[in-house]
């Protein structure tokens, strides 16, 4: 069974339809990127298999369950977004535990997966540190860690490196890419930049305007683009 199946999906906002028939079929431990062009309907494409955006028509199925069917507390998905979205008023731990305090998860073991995801991300002197107090990658890094502690089955993230300068992006697209090899867990990433696809991904998903492209291995798009939209934008220099 596929960890995550997205059958015949559309969305469309009042008159304007922005996805339509989306299919894809995510294996677990799968890492599939998602790429397209500004406006093309990845971040809602995201959204929707996050539980916070409703569809217009079709299917998403998680473990076998139908999304909309599903509470969201027992979706088992954690999102890592652009932005960040940290809470400015508490420090690093605080952030990194507080889903798992609303969750009332024992303080032993809060302690416990705040300390291992601060290990994995590097974190461990920053605990006590206030987001504003923190570099452009470091909260990147946190925003991470607020997902990696509550062990989801799924991490869903949307352009998480598109605010940090080239350097730090390469340096975090590496670490991104061992945190996957460590942890393993079906990953889906939305970027615009075709090297942090090719690089990352098991799989790619190309879209345009609304549709899907293309789906296949960094060297299938490669050498077998379905079409010229996908040669170009594979092709293309950053
Ligand atoms: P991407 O993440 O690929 O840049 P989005 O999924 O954010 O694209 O947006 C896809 C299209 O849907 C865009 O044309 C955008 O303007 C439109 N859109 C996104 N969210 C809304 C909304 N809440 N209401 C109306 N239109 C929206
Ligand atoms: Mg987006």
């Amino acid at each position: 069974m596929s960890a995550i199946e997205i059958e015949q999906l559309g969305k469309s906002f009042g008159a304007v339809e922005v996805l339509r028939d989306i299919n894809i079929e995510i294996a677990s431990g799968e890492f599939v990127v998602l790429v397209g062009p500004s406006g093309c309907g990845k971040s809602t494409l995201l959204r929707m298999i996050a539980g916070l955006e409703e569809q217009t028509t079709g299917e998403i199925r998680i473990g076998g369950r139908v999304v909309d069917e599903m509470p969201a507390k027992s979706r088992d998905i954690a999102m890592v977004f652009q932005s960040y979205a940290l809470y400015p008023h508490m420090s690093v731990a605080d952030n990194m535990s507080f889903a798992l305090r609303l969750a009332k998860v024992p303080r032993e073991e809060i302690v416990s997966r705040v300390k291992a995801a601060a290990e994995i991300l590097g974190l461990q002197d920053l605990l006590g540190r206030m987001p504003r107090q923190l570099s452009g990658g470091q909260r990147q890094r946190v925003a991470m860690g607020r997902a990696i502690v509550r062990d989801p089955a799924a991490f869903l993230f949307d352009e998480p490196l598109s605010n940090l300068d080239a350097k730090l992006r390469v340096k975090m697209r590496a670490e991104i890419k061992k945190l996957h090899q460590r942890l393993g867990r079906t990953s889906i990433y939305v970027t615009h930049d075709q090297t942090e696809a090719m690089t990352l991904a098991d799989r790619i998903v190309v879209l345009n305007r609304g549709r899907v492209e293309q789906i296949g291995t960094p060297s299938e798009l490669y050498e077998q683009p379905a079409n010229l939209f996908v040669a170009g934008f594979i092709g293309s220099p950053e």
